[in-house]
């Protein structure tokens, strides 16, 4: 039969346009794509030979193969998939009505407006099927013979408008792909090129796809894993096998904390397999930082940077996501807003935390490795994820100043005061420098619980929310703690003893912290008796409607401001030292010299105690001196 030359459909002649004018370094996507659809040939046969035994013809071992001609510079993509008949070649590799390709040109116009680059991106990302081979090719083949025919057919284009079928040979079903690689494309007649470019985008792949032996004294090698292992069943998977794939798509070399492997049916259909790593990956900060995350559709991978696929703050989660019902050739732009996807996502999370809460309640334990790991990551969420807020407020942890180890703010809750109305916490930089902290001195005497606050992302959930099971959260370190009022453990008979403390107030401390503010002046914002402190002599604390001090040197340290507003210090009514000044404000009435390096040496104390810098270290080595002298005996 003489040869027939057919005209591409006008669209496939704008994609071959594109295609052959593009310099796209990603290139190597046309291999993906070749492999793709040499695996869904696989897969249609298989399908149609459930209900057509013979279409196998005794052989339903499919593979793929890759054999490299050096001389003939020609590469070629080989299955013994479904195969094409005359009219298949016609209609799919000369149209583009069936293929997904459609979604393409959609995205084509929307990328028109954005120039060259937006188009280039769009073919590297997602490739464009069968027609990216002519990136690489100047020319190419295809010989098939469709399962269940005798006649085969060769179809030949060098992507300029026509393409010629004829009649052609071939020993039995499945197609051969033939690409003429250009001479500025040669790299993929190497080996290694190809091996490392399958490995990368089609390992999981399902049937073995194996680089035939360029020479005899060499064997033909399988390039991929061969097997999608996310779509096997649960039962046929050992754990082994589980932690080896988390090895491969993961990069990491621990253990899975946990591994969620679901088949999920209905408007969307998908199947995740994920993971928690057991260690906090290094670069869980850097902004830059790619999720580890894979998208699939169909086995055919698409991308591991599709932030539309899951929150910044599970970025610790580690695995595979297919699903057919997302388009394929949907560009990572439009995968931001497709529908599917956030379907998809909105599934996930819930699945995610449904687990995290499970652990949380029936192990503990090994919950509490999950949130030392990845805690602080989570806690993005409750800012971050309104809508999942209430099932993170569930699964935040905390240490405290009350019990061992991590609680909840249900647990909290359950042992706060009979007239306690809020949730105490104090900020720090780690449990240890928290605990030290001064303000909770008062706290600790009464029995009441405070929460440490250890993360810097606590300083911005916290406001956000404002309160768990309808109660405050309130600084300890802030104005306005009046812990008179919450019936402690240790004078529970006392009733109201706000007015015992007024009594217990020795004589003097009135003119005691008016002297000290007058001594301090703008240093501080206030002088005050503190109900907080039980062995400290002072303290700092902030003004209740300013920023919480803890926030205030974390911005600094970031340079965010420059200058934080004076705090409130506040004094121990029951400390001997404190007693003593008030004895001596009492006499003086007024300014006295020692009343006023007292001031000081106090006021620097509760910064040395914050961590913060003393206001002058000259003046304060000065007074320091001074009093140490004069306590000498002489
Ligand atoms: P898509 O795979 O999205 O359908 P492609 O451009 O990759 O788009 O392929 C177009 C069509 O060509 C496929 O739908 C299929 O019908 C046919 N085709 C391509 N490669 C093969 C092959 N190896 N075996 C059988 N059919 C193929
Ligand atoms: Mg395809």
């Amino acid at each position: 039969m003489t040869k027939e030359t057919y005209s591409f459909q006008a669209e496939v002649g704008k994609i071959l346009d594109i295609v052959a004018h593009s310099l796209y370094s990603q290139k190597e996507v046309f291999l993906r794509e070749l492999i793709s659809n040499a695996s869904d040939a696989c897969d249609k046969l298989r399908y149609h030979s459930l209900t057509e035994p013979e279409l196998l013809s005794g052989n339903g071992d499919f593979a793929i193969t890759l054999a490299v001609d050096p001389k003939a510079k020609t590469l070629t993509i080989s299955d013994n998939g479904i195969g094409m008949s005359k009219d298949d070649m016609i209609d799919a590799l000369g149209t583009i009505a069936k293929s997904g390709t459609q979604a393409f040109m959609d995205g084509l116009k929307d990328a028109q407006s954005d120039g060259e680059d937006a188009k280039l991106a769009l073919i590297g990302q997602f490739g464009v099927g069968f027609y990216s081979s002519f990136m690489i090719a100047d020319k190419v083949e295809v010989v098939s013979r469709k399962a269940g025919d005798t006649d085969a057919w060769r179809w030949t284009s060098n992507g300029q408008g026509a393409f010629d079928i004829e009649s052609a040979t071939r020993e039995e079903r499945g197609t051969d792909v033939i690409v003429h690689v250009k001479k500025d494309a040669k790299e993929f007649l190497e080996v290694l090129r190809i091996e490392n470019v399958v490995k990368t985008y089609s390992d999981h792949i399902a049937q073995p796809v194996i680089l035939k032996a360029s020479k005899d004294s060499e064997e033909d090698k399988t390039l991929n894993s061969a097997s999608a292992l996310w779509t096997r069943e649960k039962k046929d998977i050992t754990a082994d096998q589980y932690n080896e794939f988390y090895h491969h798509v993961g990069m990491a070399f621990d253990e899975p904390w946990l591994t969620l492997h679901n088949k999920v049916e209905g408007a969307i259909s998908y199947t995740n397999l994920l993971f928690v790593p057991s260690s906090r990956p290094f670069d869980l900060f850097h902004p830059e930082r790619k999720g580890s995350l894979k998208l699939y559709v169909n086995r055919v991978f698409i991308t591991d940077d599709c932030e539309a696929l899951i929150p910044g703050y599970m970025r610790f989660l580690k695995g595979v996501v297919d699903s057919e019902d997302i388009d394929l050739n949907v560009s990572r732009e439009m995968l931001q807003h497709n529908p599917a996807v956030a379907k998809i996502r909105k599934a996930l999370m819930k699945r995610v935390l449904n687990e995290l809460k499970k652990k949380a309640e029936k192990a503990p334990e090994e919950y509490a490795t999950f949130w030392e790991t990845f805690g602080m990551v989570l806690k993005e969420g409750i800012h971050e994820d309104i809508e999942n807020r209430d099932r993170l407020m569930e699964l935040v942890r905390f240490k405290s100043s009350s019990v061992e180890g991590w609680t909840s703010l249900k647990d909290y809750v359950s042992r706060m005061k009979a007239s306690q109305d809020a949730i105490y916490y104090i900020s720090g930089a780690d449990a240890e420098a928290a605990a030290r902290s001064p303000q909770l001195e008062g706290f600790r005497a009464k029995g009441i619980e405070v929460l440490f606050m250890t993360d810097p992302v606590d300083e911005f959930w916290m406001p956000a929310v404002g309160m768990y099971d309808e109660k405050q959260f309130k600084s300890a370190t802030r104005g306005d703690v009046d812990l008179s009022k919450i019936d402690g453990d240790s004078d529970d008979k006392d009733g109201d003893d706000k007015d015992k403390a007024k009594e217990d107030m020795p004589a003097g401390m009135d003119a005691l912290t008016a002297a000290f503010k007058i001594a301090l002046g703008d240093k501080v914002k206030d002088v005050r008796t503190s109900s907080r402190l039980t062995d400290s002599p002072v303290c700092l604390v902030a003004e209740e409607g300013d920023m919480d001090m803890h926030l205030e040197r974390l911005l600094k340290q970031h340079q965010q401001i420059d200058q934080g507003s004076p705090r409130v210090l506040e004094v121990n009514p029951k400390h001997l030292l404190i007693m003593n000044l008030a004895g001596v404000a009492e006499k003086q009435k007024g300014k006295d010299a020692l009343l006023d390096d007292a001031a000081f040496l106090l006021l620097d104390q509760a910064l040395i105690i914050e961590g913060e810098p003393v206001l002058d270290p000259q003046a304060f080595i000065r007074r320091m001196t001074e009093v140490m002298q004069k306590s000498m005996p002489t």
